[in-house]
């Protein structure tokens, strides 16, 4: 019954390494009787978030990810996306506090590494109960439940024509199918996916992690790396002196990365067919930069094509990998470093494509940033 429930505000959080992902549960099923228990403070605060798209100098809410009238154990609520940098932490707990957020008492279920070091000063600012929930248990626990909800658009493939080795020129081939999360078993080319279950889980956050995922309640991680979303936009800023990730983006859709890779065919002269290497795969990372001429003519954006290259092309063959080594024919990307990043679900698509024989699809999901945060606040309904 409602009285045995936390009350409200519910919020979950996820503070990783660069950026803090806020759900928020905004109910729209209050009974007279709550409404005028809520008061004042979290009438405020109610407004304040659902009617804002910005919050303080950094905070963003994603706008068109908002989802209306979702059901969280008994209640129907609206959910809502909200995002800042993780420097920001301490002004936004000041901004807690001037909207006299610290007047209530209520819980937070937060996840991410910042769930352990914000935790004492938190909880020194707020009357907060901190919940901490473990990180990659909440993005799988958020997954199935955006799962559960059968959204229409949620989860989309790019659709690859070719198996070609064409890197640089697949994309005019590719096409995005929409489906619900749970026909994530819908056919392509083969016209079939077995089934949900297994898939390998790739969050590419500021780094990656990779999991194994064969049922909601088992999964392990398998394998990860250092080089993920923070060592692009690191490499970016130092490389072109660029200072935002949409920046960094900008520039790389506009640059060629073969002025600054060594390919094949700058080895070889050609293809290397006997392990089926054509000549325009990229043999070697910034292999083209020890020459003065060729680092000379590198502009700013071929540069941060290249770095994203790098590190996808590596993130690529770890995905490869472990879904050949558990027989997965799905891998699902999620993680904010695809955030406003066609370019890269492209090139991940066809890497996967073209290396596994168009045996292993890659799968995005459109809450890309958020499943941890997800996995976090459905804690209220459990
Ligand atoms: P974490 O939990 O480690 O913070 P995220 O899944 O939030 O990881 O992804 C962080 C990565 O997302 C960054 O390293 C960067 O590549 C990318 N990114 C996307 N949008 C932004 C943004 N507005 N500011 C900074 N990084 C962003």
């Amino acid at each position: 019954s409602i009285s045995e429930k936390p009350n409200f505000p519910w919020f979950g959080m996820d503070i990783g390494g660069t950026l803090v992902k806020l759900v928020y549960f905004e109910p729209i099923d209050l009974t007279e009787e709550e409404k005028l228990k809520q008061g004042d403070t979290l009438r405020t605060i109610q407004r304040y978030l659902v009617r804002n798209e910005a919050y303080g100098e950094t905070g963003v809410r994603d706008v068109d990810l908002e989802i209306k009238a979702v059901k969280l154990g008994d209640r129907l609520g609206n959910l809502h996306f909200i995002r800042f940098p993780t420097s920001s932490m301490y002004k936004f707990i000041d901004l807690c506090v001037k909207k006299n957020l610290h007047l209530l008492t209520f819980k937070i279920y937060a996840t991410g590494g910042g769930a352990f070091k914000f935790e004492a000063i938190i909880t020194k600012s707020l009357n907060v109960k901190w919940i901490k929930c473990d990180e990659l248990e909440m993005l799988v626990q958020g997954i199935e439940f955006m799962a559960s909800l059968n959204l229409d658009e949620e989860c989309f493939f790019f659709k690859i024509w070719t198996t070609d080795s064409n890197f640089s020129n697949p994309f005019s081939m590719s096409q995005i199918t929409n489906f619900p999360l749970l026909k994530a078993n819908f056919d392509l080319q083969s016209k079939k996916f077995s089934d949900t279950y297994p898939f390998i889980l790739v969050n590419i956050g500021s780094g990656v992690s990779i999991l194994l995922v064969n049922s909601e309640k088992d999964f392990r991680r398998v394998s990860g790396t250092s080089i993920g979303g923070g060592t692009f936009l690191g490499l970016c800023c130092l490389l072109t002196g660029c200072k935002t990730y949409e920046e960094a983006i900008d520039l790389a859709n506009k640059g060629d990365n073969t002025k600054v890779d060594k390919l094949v065919q700058d080895i070889y002269g050609g293809d290397y067919p006997k392990f089926s290497l054509t000549s325009d795969v990229v043999a070697s990372s910034f292999g083209l930069m020890h020459i003065k001429d060729k680092r000379e003519a590198a502009t700013k954006e071929d540069l941060a094509k290249a770095t994203l290259l790098a590190v996808l092309n590596n993130v690529g063959l770890l995905a490869k990998e472990s879904a050949v080594s558990h027989n997965c024919e799905k891998v699902v990307f999620v993680g904010n470093f695809l955030k406003a990043n066609t370019l890269s679900k492209k090139l991940l698509s066809h890497a996967l494509n073209y290396w596994s024989n168009g045996k292993i699809k890659a799968l995005f999901l459109r809450h890309e940033g958020y499943f941890g945060a997800i996995g976090s606040l459905i804690n209220f309904a459990l």
